[in-house]
């Protein structure tokens, strides 16, 4: 699977431990990530992450282009909802985007900790004894 991983600034601490929580899934998942959320994540996380541009630099961008032909099967966007944002043009574009190719996209922690519940029992870990 592919998953595209971005976390506003207040966000981004819950985004690493919810990577730590889903670290056995995620590892197994080709992750993307906008660039300071994907640093975090390699860090901290121990995950292998690409990252794209900062968010505010086009990083949502990137990855709406990408899911819009295919390349992402779902998206955890930790949105902060009391600070505005100057990117706030590209992070709708990301979530229309979402909704246009019917991509699953998670905006919130609960969200988040369901799509990756779920995603994660139709991947049994292949390192796991038969
Ligand atoms: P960032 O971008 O991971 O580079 O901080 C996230 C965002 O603010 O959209």
């Amino acid at each position: 699977m592919k998953i595209a991983l971005i976390a506003h600034d207040h966000k981004k601490d819950d985004m690493v431990a919810l990577a730590r929580e889903f670290a056995g899934f995620l590892g197994r998942c080709e992750l993307v990530a906008t660039g300071t959320t994907g640093g975090r994540l390699q860090a901290e996380a121990g995950l292998a992450v690409e990252c794209l541009l900062s968010g505010p630099l086009g990083g949502d961008l990137q990855i709406g282009a990408r899911l819009s032909v295919g390349g992402v099967d779902a998206v955890i966007f930790l949105r902060d909802p009391m600070t505005p944002q100057p990117h706030e043009p590209d992070i709708n574009a990301l979530v229309r985007a979402c909704d246009v190719h019917n991509v699953p996209c998670a905006t919130n922690l609960a969200s988040a900790r369901c799509l990756l519940r779920e995603f994660s029992r139709g991947t049994p870990d292949s390192s796991a004894p038969a």
